[in-house]
């Protein structure tokens, strides 16, 4: 069975920084095709959760108390990354919208619930790397191929 990478609080580990999960309602349907591994990059890149919420700002990422957290969402990327190239895992499923594992939106870097074009470090990372990054957005689409 063809292993994906996915972002951990989607097949509902509590991951998100205020300590809930995204469960998404496809997972079932997911885990009868593929063996799913999941990741939370911001968790393995040190920080605790529940956590103070981050956005990207620039080329840094910042969270609402002004802390600079670049480095954790570096360090979690990068694990993702080898995690992806230790298994050979091809392709990466990850939660839209958040600074980590958003692929086509993120929010704007200033807290203010607005969003905007763009992706999250670890998706950027697993791009580059030549991992296949697919939204939540897209999982329906994505088992119908
Ligand atoms: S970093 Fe990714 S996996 Fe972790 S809670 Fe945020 S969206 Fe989910």
């Amino acid at each position: 069975m063809e292993k994906l990478l996915i972002s951990a609080c989607l097949i509902g580990d509590k991951t998100r920084y205020d300590g809930k999960s995204n469960y998404h309602p496809l997972i079932k349907e997911l885990l009868e095709k593929y063996e799913l591994v999941p990741f939370c990059p911001e968790v393995e890149g040190g920080l605790p959760t529940p956590r103070h919420p981050s956005e990207i700002v620039r080329d840094r990422v910042i969270n609402d108390q002004e802390k600079d957290v670049t480095k954790n969402f570096k360090e979690g990327a990068s694990k993702a990354l080898m995690i992806c190239q230790y298994l050979g895992i091809k392709t990466a499923i990850l939660k839209e919208g958040s600074p980590s594992c958003g692929k086509n939106e993120v929010y704007d870097g200033t807290f203010s619930g607005r969003k905007i074009k763009g992706s999250g470090i670890t998706a950027q990372l697993l791009i580059k790397n030549g991992i296949k990054v697919i939204s939540e957005n897209e999982i329906e689409e994505f088992l119908r191929n």
